[in-house]
């Protein structure tokens, strides 16, 4: 059982399954579907959005902060901690039971129903990170078995830069890659055709908030503050095209043909009942003084619960829901963000407000457990019964992927991150 919200005469924010109760707050880019349909920020409560732009309008500018009003998220992103939680505390006083404002501020409000959301920000650069050591370990198997878990992965966090262009927001519809293909026989040379072991991945983003200059690495004890929210992020993933490309030099264009994300932003502020010590067992080594703190050990993780279903044509034709493959959780994390944030800037290398960081795949340690069907089906090896009797190895035409995640404990409201949907369409030839 959860704790009951703190309530909010928004009804629907009320609702104890709601993702968005008033403990929440994530922010997101939407316009809508009829009238004004230019692209405003909004932050979900309940089944409502409450549009910054009209806050204004209504409550005087100097309510809402100005990138807020003026739709540019990146900007109040880079303005760091401070200013997103006076805002937070401001925005829950307007949403509070008996608020002043209360009747002036329904007429922001916006139904979901009613909005089309999209890209909550200008995402500069995207980095994909590896932080899972189960993920790593069972993949590592397929791909090495002899060598499953390279002798870096419990000192670096490894990660590669991917491509922001081809990100989207939940609702995209993939292309089935086409790319070069290894051989079936040794030595044979490869195929160029379309991608036969379409994958996901069940990942969380991290979006930047305010960056650091060129030059000028961000210490472990200041990490946090870079971080703005969470998303969920699916990582599409040509396994085929993968196992040609990826050595020497890692992921290429098995990666960067798409990648979706939810599209509401839960900031840190929202997290903050949830945090967990770091992953790392006794025998493990301790991590290099530059990505350790006390702080990082003690509550670096998150508990944060993560699903991924699937919905064949078939079962979309049939009216039936999409079915449940596999259950997760982010603690799982052996690299938390504030480390990933220290590292990835410890060369000097500069982030930017925007920027996203991809947890890598989340998988536990149960083969339940597993964030993609190359280790829920042991590489394609064992494929998946569906309760309609079909089957899946990898994605098929059609396919609709949900992934979602929430957070939930016995003495913190639920918060959700709402889904992160998907579904593939055949190659372009
Ligand atoms: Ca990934």
């Amino acid at each position: 059982m959860s704790k009951k919200s703190q309530g909010s005469w928004v009804e629907s924010a009320n609702h104890p399954e709601t993702d968005f109760p008033i403990e929440n707050l994530p922010y997101g880019m939407f316009s809508r579907k009829t009238g004004d349909t230019s692209a405003r920020i909004g932050i979900a409560i309940g089944n409502q959005v409450l549009d910054c732009t009209l806050a204004a309008e209504i409550l005087g500018a100097d309510a809402v902060p100005g990138f807020l009003r003026q739709g540019d998220l990146n900007g109040f992103m880079a303005q760091g901690a401070s200013v997103r939680k006076a805002f937070r505390a401001k925005v829950t006083r307007w949403l509070s039971p008996g608020a002043a404002e209360a009747s002036a501020l329904r007429a922001a409000l916006v139904p979901q129903s009613d909005v089309q959301m999209q890209l909550p920000c200008a995402i500069g650069d995207y980095t994909d990170f590896y932080a899972s050591i189960h993920h790593a370990t069972a993949v590592g198997k397929l791909f090495r078995p002899d060598a499953p878990l390279l002798p870096n992965y419990k000192w670096v966090p490894i990660g590669y830069h991917g491509r922001g262009s081809s990100i989207g927001v939940s609702g995209q519809q993939i292309v089935r890659p086409t790319g070069q293909i290894k051989a079936a026989a040794d030595g044979a040379p490869p195929e160029f055709g379309a991608c036969r072991r379409l994958d996901i991945e069940l990942e969380v983003g991290a979006f930047i908030g305010a960056g650091n200059a060129l030059g000028d690495p961000i210490p472990i004890a200041h990490a946090e503050d870079h971080l703005f929210g969470l998303c969920v992020l699916n990582d599409w993933s040509a396994r085929d095209i993968q196992a040609w490309e990826y050595q020497p030099l890692g992921p290429f264009l098995a990666k960067n043909f798409a990648s979706t994300i939810s599209p509401w932003i839960v900031t840190m502020e929202a997290l903050e009942p949830f945090r967990v010590p770091a992953e790392r067992s006794a025998d493990d080594p301790q991590p290099l003084p530059y990505i350790s703190s006390p702080q990082d050990r003690s509550r670096g993780g998150i508990d944060m619960v993560l699903e991924f279903s699937l919905q064949t044509e078939k079962m979309r034709h049939d009216g039936q829901p999409p079915q449940r493959l596999a259950k997760s959780n982010l603690r799982y994390a052996y690299w938390t963000f504030a480390q990933m944030v220290t590292h990835h800037s410890s060369n000097g290398c500069n982030l930017q407000a925007g920027d996203l960081f991809g947890s890598g795949t989340m998988s536990g340690p149960a083969p339940s457990e597993a964030g993609s069907l190359l280790e829920l089906t042991s590489g394609g090896k064992v494929p998946i019964t569906l309760a309609n009797g079909e089957s899946r190895t990898f994605l098929q035409d059609g396919d609709v992927v949900v992934l979602k995640a929430y957070c939930e404990s016995s003495d913190a409201v639920r918060i959700g991150l709402g889904e992160c949907v998907g579904q593939i369409l055949a190659a372009r030839h």
